[in-house]
């Protein structure tokens, strides 16, 4: 194992069945981990971006069968932030030193294009990076969102398993989500991408598939979870994702595309404390911290137990900073784009 893991951190590049040995074989985890801090630290240095995450409004039109927002859940308060809203909450976050505002919402039309358009136009007034986590979109509407000057896009495939995926997203598509990746990319945003791990039929074999598929696509930025079940979805009583194995999905990744932006993600620190920080130190380089006001916080509950929810958005930034300095690590200073290396 050592030696894949050692050809994975010189060359970037590992055929599907190494993958999936690294994957099925954990006796070499710890230094799987220490090679993903490594290379980590040779490809995007020690700094950690944060990204200032406002979470809009949680009313979605889609039915992920994992997901606490969808459709069926009438145990939801739907909410709706007012577009100044939005914008005082992006402000706030600006002033408190966030270099990326990172716009989230379920699926729905509740805003319209123009909306959103306006919205982005005086949020990027503020001299930042916009980045939209909104769903899928039409290409009329998503060159709309692009020429208002957003920069990134983040759209998990969630799996690459087309059966799964049929399977937890009823009425939505794979090849539509693909093709969703594949016009952003080509209209000029940065694209993140990631998936679910521990999703209940997920096999070893669709996760190494997942991570060749952000190798190939050449994802800027991967975001991986593992999967939360929350008792208000029908999947309420499945297993669930562990921290391991997603923390080694994540570690992989950082090994074969070593310039990405990876961030240490919300639901690894809901199922481990201090999750994040143990993945800022296992190849993750970015954090997102919810800047939103505690009220809209607790009515956004994709899972049980989401970390931060009872916090405000001042302690939360100063808790992660301090976090972050005790490790030796610095918070970043610019927007953060992807510096490409190069590698192969
Ligand atoms: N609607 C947008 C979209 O589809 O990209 C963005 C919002 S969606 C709620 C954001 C992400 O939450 C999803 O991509 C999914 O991976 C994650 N998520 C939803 N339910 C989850 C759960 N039960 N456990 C872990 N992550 C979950």
């Amino acid at each position: 194992m050592k030696t894949l893991i050692d050809k994975a951190a010189e060359t970037h590049s590992l055929e599907y069945k190494e993958i999936l040995a690294l994957i099925k074989d954990n006796s070499e985890n710890e230094y799987l981990f220490k090679k993903a801090d490594e290379v980590r630290k040779q490809f995007v240095g020690d700094e950690v971006h944060l990204r200032g995450l406002i979470e809009f409004s949680n009313v979605c039109a889609c039915n992920c069968q994992y997901c606490g927002l969808q459709k069926d859940n009438s145990k939801v308060e739907r909410y709706k932030m007012t577009v100044d809203e939005i914008f005082e909450t992006a402000k706030k976050a600006v002033e408190n030193g966030y270099k990326t505002i990172v716009l989230q919402s379920g699926e729905s039309k509740v805003y319209s294009i123009e909306e959103l358009c306006d919205l982005i136009k005086r949020i990027k007034q503020l001299d930042v990076a916009v980045t939209l986590s909104i769903g899928e979109k039409n290409e009329a509407e998503y060159r709309a969102l692009r020429e208002a000057g957003a920069d990134r896009y983040l759209l998990r495939i969630e799996t690459t398993s087309f059966k799964l995926y049929r399977k937890l997203h009823p009425d939505m598509s794979l090849s539509r989500r693909m093709a969703c990746l594949t016009f952003l990319k080509k209209i000029g945003f940065e694209i993140g991408t990631g998936d679910l791990i521990g999703l209940p039929e997920q096999t070893d074999e669709s996760i190494a598939e997942d991570i060749m598929f952000f190798k190939e696509f050449e994802a800027d930025m991967i975001g991986l979870g593992p999967f939360i079940p929350n008792p208000d979805t029908p999947l309420k009583n499945e297993i669930g994702g562990t921290f391991e194995k997603a923390l080694k999905v994540m570690a992989i990744t950082r090994l074969l595309i070593p310039d990405a932006n990876i961030p240490a993600t919300t639901a690894m620190e809901t199922i481990r404390p201090d999750g994040r920080i143990i993945a800022l130190q296992s190849g993750a380089n970015v954090v997102m911290p919810n800047v939103n006001e505690t009220y809209y916080r607790t009515k956004y509950e994709l899972y049980p137990n989401k970390k931060c929810v009872n916090e405000d958005a001042d302690k939360c930034r100063q808790c992660i900073e301090e976090k972050i300095k005790s490790i030796g690590r610095t918070i970043g200073t610019s927007q953060g784009f992807r510096v490409r290396h190069n590698a192969k």
